[in-house]
């Protein structure tokens, strides 16, 4: 396996200059009175694909060589990593081919339709979907991407955090929602590369603790995955990005699913902000912290909430 390296987020960084702007980071005093401390939100849910997975599809794409353009791609996905490949492939002129469960939701087969890739629903779940997909891969001479373990995403997502730190070097606590773990490797990489005081906090669903338990444990674990946060939703734990966790995070949190409804509806209200279930993840670890954080810094890593995702907020009273 590959090993990885803070120059894989700055080449990533490069690459994406010419094709994304920086996501923009603000505070606000509603939330930094709900939270206890203050917080620097950054925007991921203004990409183009509505989540920050769009940075490691566009780094991928970028990396890929002639032969595997050539070939086309395909991968597997139920959402955000769907989009982030079909529209960075369509932008890179190539074909690409994502599997999808056939529980998924229509609106997400159409996004990925909309931006050109061919979406092919097979499998009850996650795991069926991914064998299809390699044996499609295997029988059309597809180059097979996978979500977790390949290096130039957790390079591409490593520059979310690469462009937090950068201009806020004052966050104390970095608080990262966890699916695979691709952007929280990228985090830690960039941590440790230029704001080594920094804590670095993981957080995931406690129905789906894949990558939770995978950390605790030191060996890449399966688990069943409950909970309506699809981004968070992972059957496993990834040994690319595990390896990155195992000696460098700081903390890792489980919160539930009220959790997120909560950080989801306070995102809302104080913070003008709709993220789906996954994109209110570092909100909801940093209030589910019991340590003193100092500084919070997270990203709203997606907005792409469905329609029972949004229909589930509630209001919220800070009392400031
Ligand atoms: C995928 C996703 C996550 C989790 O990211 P990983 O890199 O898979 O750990 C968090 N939030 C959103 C919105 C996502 O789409």
């Amino acid at each position: 396996m590959e090993k990885l390296t803070i120059d894989g987020v700055y080449a990533a960084a490069a690459r994406l200059r010419d094709l994304l702007p920086p996501t923009p980071a603000w505070s606000y005093p509603v939330l930094d009175a709900a939270i206890g401390s203050h917080a620097i939100v950054k925007h991921e849910n203004v990409q183009p694909t509505g989540a920050f997975k769009v940075r490691g599809g566009l780094n991928l794409l970028a990396t890929l060589s002639p032969a595997e353009r050539a070939a086309g791609l395909i991968t597997v996905s139920t959402g955000n990593h769907a989009q982030s490949l079909a529209y960075a492939a369509a932008r890179s002129g190539v074909a690409a081919t994502i599997v999808m469960p056939r529980s998924t939701p229509a609106e997400k087969v159409d996004a990925v339709r909309a931006w050109g890739a061919r979406a092919v629903l097979e499998g009850a779940d996650m795991a069926q979907a991914a064998d299809f997909a390699v044996g499609l891969a295997a029988r059309d001479g597809l180059h097979f991407v996978n979500p977790g373990n390949t290096p130039a995403i957790v390079y591409g997502h490593g520059t979310v955090y690469l462009e937090l730190l950068q201009a806020h070097p004052e966050i104390e606590t970095l608080y990262v929602p966890v699916g695979s773990g691709s952007g929280l490797a990228g985090a830690l990489l960039v941590r440790d590369a230029i704001a080594p005081h920094t804590r670095v906090v993981g957080v995931q669903a406690e129905g789906a603790s894949a990558a939770y338990d995978s950390w605790r444990s030191g060996t890449v674990k399966t688990v069943e995955a409950h909970t309506f946060a699809a981004g968070l939703a992972t059957g496993s734990g990834f040994e690319l990005p595990q390896s990155i966790m195992r000696e460098r995070l700081d903390d890792f949190l489980l919160v539930s699913d009220d959790d997120l409804r909560h950080a989801m509806s306070l995102m809302a209200t104080a913070a003008h902000t709709l993220c789906e279930g996954a994109g209110a993840g570092g909100l909801a670890g940093a209030l589910a912290d019991a340590s003193r954080p100092g500084v919070v810094g997270f990203a709203c890593t997606g907005g792409n909430a469905c329609a029972s995702e949004m229909a589930g907020l509630g209001r919220v009273a800070v009392g400031v």
